[in-house]
């Protein structure tokens, strides 16, 4: 297949080339231990390593580097105080662009983590204590993360935009005794009450804490319960505060998958592996250079902001960019207008971004220079060839590489990409396995399938950054990822290799349809659907049918300012089917004003399956659902049409 979209050659001697991929990763492959070793070389040891990867699969127990002692924050922000204690650790943009950003070079980002970490101490803290994290975009949140791993605590970020109810329920599962917070948020110029949710939260019963910290942000005015909630303004202080030498295979954090397929997961990730892991990738995947601003747009509260906004970027030396708003806020342009204010380099975002700004249209975009763009990511959901072509076309004006970055919030890090300038693109596909990543597809029955083929995405060998257990709960682990295949990781993603060796996402395995006996992801309907010029988001699922078994259902979205209709519905139809073939024709479409998506951002498909199928009484866990509004109109657009 000629699929492959080639840039002009990038002028850029420190990227990885194609050769040194090929060496790399069939050493990496070869010798696993000996590679890992090496690269454990990029962090700072107190005493380094001389073990590799201790791992079985059944039973399930993983380690890597077990001998090893380190400290990630140390990594991420002491060691930096020798060779570039003024270069700018963190920017901070506010929600508010009239507001003043804020900058940090590594010497102040040192004396901030200090009496984060101080502030922690007296709140109680100790080593091995988990430490709920519930704060707005703001440089306080990531340097709670930092503190805690600087004290041996285990932090469990839960995004700020979660409810009361979601936010007690993780509370408990890791019974934490501490909560971070902040008074309240912005986002979108829109007051987040964080601390009166926190409160509610521990209105709960079952639900009880020892300590509050609270940090003023906006300065709003809030309850204070004396004795348990403490303003960090009156606990920080510049004490010395050494790093805690953490064994490689002690906690880092516990963080709650997005809840896409079923009940959030608390996945537990360790120190050395993971460290590993992000400041391998992110030195290889983004070829970060000292001067470049890095930007990912995801929140801490997911694992994209843990790995690619603090632990990967900071363990480089590298400036990254923290954004406490979101991407229509003034208007659909505000990613291009933080881009030229502080001259960003590397834009890190998610489909469903991607997608939203499309709709409204290129002038938001090319009204922004964003000259100083280098190198264009994506991560979370696969990426509708349409949407990459939009992101490659007129964001990067067809001279940026684009990396489509496939991983989960298990993996610790990114799994299979293109490197910029040693893998040429295909638009919706991630592309090659990342070093020492062995995917395999699999059939039904558990046999490998070899060559150009679709299967259920399982991963062989264990890797460094391989979470190592879902937190309380070993025996989910053990059935979630390893029960299922003997032998090998599985994911719970679709996906095809094509001739070349490039690996496509179809979808998730639970999500694949079935019509007349052939299997199909949801992807591939979707970019399809997608293609239409009117529409701008769409989301397949299968529902009974009773003589192909399953049928094809589609929600659909629209540009702004579009309506749909029993016309276009037709025309949908004959789209998809001159697209795809007769079997990928849609046998019902519904036109939506949203989609059901997680807080991440990502489609809950199996919501739509069960609305396709007329069954509203039971849709499972929703409380990671950003919009549960939606789900009414959704069901009142099924039964009328
Ligand atoms: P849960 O596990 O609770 O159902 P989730 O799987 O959505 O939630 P995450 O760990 O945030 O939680 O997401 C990982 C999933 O996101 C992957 O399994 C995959 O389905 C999807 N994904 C991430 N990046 C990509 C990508 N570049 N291309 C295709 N799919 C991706
Ligand atoms: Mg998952």
């Amino acid at each position: 297949m000629s699929d492959f979209v080639i840039l002009p050659e990038q002028d850029r001697s420190t990227y990885c080339t194609a050769k040194q991929y090929k060496d790399l990763y069939r050493q990496s492959v070869e010798d696993p231990d000996a590679f890992w070793l090496g690269q454990a070389n990029r962090l700072d040891w107190f005493k380094a390593p001389t073990r590799g990867g201790e791992w079985s699969y059944d039973p399930v127990e993983i380690a890597w580097f077990a001998d090893g002692t380190l400290n990630l924050c140390h990594n991420a922000v002491d060691r930096h105080l020798d060779q570039r204690a003024d270069t700018t650790a963190l920017i901070f943009e506010p929600d508010d662009p009239a507001s003043a950003a804020r900058i940090l070079t590594y010497r102040q980002l040192h004396g901030e983590v200090v009496g984060m970490a101080n502030a922690l101490k007296a709140l109680g803290v100790g080593k091995g204590d988990r430490v709920t994290i519930y704060m707005p975009m703001v440089i306080e949140g990531l340097l709670a993360m930092l503190a805690c791993a600087r004290i041996g605590a285990i932090h469990s970020v839960v995004f700020g935009g979660f409810s009361p109810e979601a936010l007690a329920g993780r509370i408990v599962n890791c019974g934490s005794r501490f909560v971070v917070t902040a008074d309240t948020g912005l986002r979108g110029g829109k007051v987040v009450p964080l601390k009166a949710n926190v409160d509610a939260a521990l209105d709960h019963d079952g639900v009880e804490v020892d300590g509050v910290l609270v940090v003023r942000h906006t300065g709003a005015d809030v309850a204070m319960a004396g004795g348990r909630d403490h303003w960090y303004h009156e606990l920080v202080s510049d004490a010395e505060c050494p790093c805690e030498p953490m064994n490689a295979e002690d906690p880092l954090f516990i963080l709650y998958t997005s809840g896409s397929t079923g009940k959030p997961k608390g996945v537990l990730h360790t120190t050395g592996g993971y460290g590993v892991w992000t400041a391998t990738t992110f030195h290889y995947v983004f070829d970060y250079q000292p001067g470049e601003i890095h930007w990912c747009t995801a929140d801490i509260g997911w694992v994209t902001g843990h790995s690619y906004i603090v632990y990967g970027p900071l363990m480089n030396g590298a400036t990254s960019l923290v954004f406490e708003g979101v991407p229509n806020y003034p208007d659909h342009g505000r990613f291009w207008d933080v881009i030229d204010k502080h001259q960003v380099n590397i834009l890190y975002t998610a489909p469903t971004a991607i997608r939203a700004l499309m709709r409204e249209g290129d002038h938001f975009v090319t009204s922004r220079s964003r000259k100083s763009l280098r190198l264009l990511g994506t991560v979370g959901e696969p990426i509708n060839p349409e949407a990459w072509r939009w992101y490659f076309d007129v964001v990067g004006e067809k001279r940026l590489p684009i990396i489509d970055t496939w991983w989960q919030t298990e993996t610790g890090g990114i799994m299979i990409t293109t490197l910029p300038a040693a893998h040429d693109m295909k638009p919706g596909s991630a592309g090659l396995p990342f070093f020492g990543v062995r995917p395999q597809l699999v059939g039904a029955e558990g046999e490998v399938l070899e060559g150009a083929t679709s299967g259920n995405l399982c991963i062989r060998h264990s890797w460094p950054g391989q979470s190592r257990t879902v937190y309380g709960d070993h025996e989910r682990f053990v059935q979630t990822y390893f029960s299922t295949y003997k032998g090998k990781y599985f994911t719970g993603d679709g996906c095809r290799r094509d001739e070349d060796g490039y690996y496509w996402i179809t979808g998730r395995v639970d999500d694949v349809i079935n019509v007349s006996g052939h299997r199909m992801g949801t992807a591939e309907v979707e970019s399809a659907l997608v293609l239409h010029p009117l529409v701008a988001e769409a989301a397949v699922v299968g529902y009974p049918h009773d003589i192909k078994g399953q049928g094809i259902y589609c929600y659909v979205t629209l540009n702004a300012g579009e309506a749909g209709g029993e016309e276009l519905a037709a025309e949908l139809r004959q789209y998809v089917r001159k697209e795809i073939g007769p079997i990928a024709t849609p046998d019902h479409i519904q036109f939506t004003d949203g989609l059901p998506k997680t807080r991440s951002g990502k489609i809950m498909r199996r919501i739509l399956r069960k609305i396709a199928e007329n069954d509203y009484g039971s849709l499972g866990d929703t409380s990671t659902l950003a919009d549960p509004t939606l789900v009414d109109r959704l069901i009142e657009g099924r039964q009328n049409s």
